[in-house]
């Protein structure tokens, strides 16, 4: 019984659909920049000529089900992801949504505040940190912006 199961598993397009997922995955593994799902399919569709933007979603969803994947929340109107699954904090820049991973600062802080469950009965399911910001790139905002840019306006 188990081994008809399995060949079934194994069809073409069962194999098909996993190579998807897995490219899929390996590519948000392999990247720092917590990416989206239009991220995702940009890179992968040179690759995977037939993949579109709803499977990459349908994907996306089955890794966070199955929890190889975690929502970093939406930055600039976009839903991003993170392969990193154990709790650290994420720093977002306002300006261009770039987000960087803060996991020194993630140990720093959890153990100036302990753990509140600990003694009050209290109990978290999960935690999330963010800190927003500009990067070097974006400037702080207060600057005025290069002769270029105002061009490109
Ligand atoms: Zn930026
Ligand atoms: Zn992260």
């Amino acid at each position: 019984m188990i081994i008809i199961i399995i060949m079934r598993e194994q069809g073409p397009g069962v194999r098909k659909h996993s190579r998807k997922r897995e490219a899929i995955l390996e590519l948000i593994r392999s990247t720092p920049s917590h990416p989206g799902a239009q991220w995702i399919y940009d890179s992968l569709k040179p690759l995977i000529p037939d993949l579109s933007l709803g499977t990459v979603y349908r994907n996306i969803s089955l890794f966070r089900e199955e929890g190889s994947v975690v929502s970093v929340g939406v930055v600039n109107g976009e839903e991003r992801f993170d392969a990193v699954t154990s709790p650290h904090p994420h720093w977002v820049c306002e300006g261009c949504g770039r987000v960087l991973d803060l996991p020194r600062i993630e140990g720093e802080l959890l153990d100036r505040l302990g753990c509140p469950e600990r003694e009050s009965g209290y109990v978290t399911d999960f935690r999330k940190t963010v800190f927003y910001g500009r990067c070097p790139e974006c400037g702080s905002g207060d600057t005025p912006p290069e002769p270029s840019d105002l061009r490109v306006m």
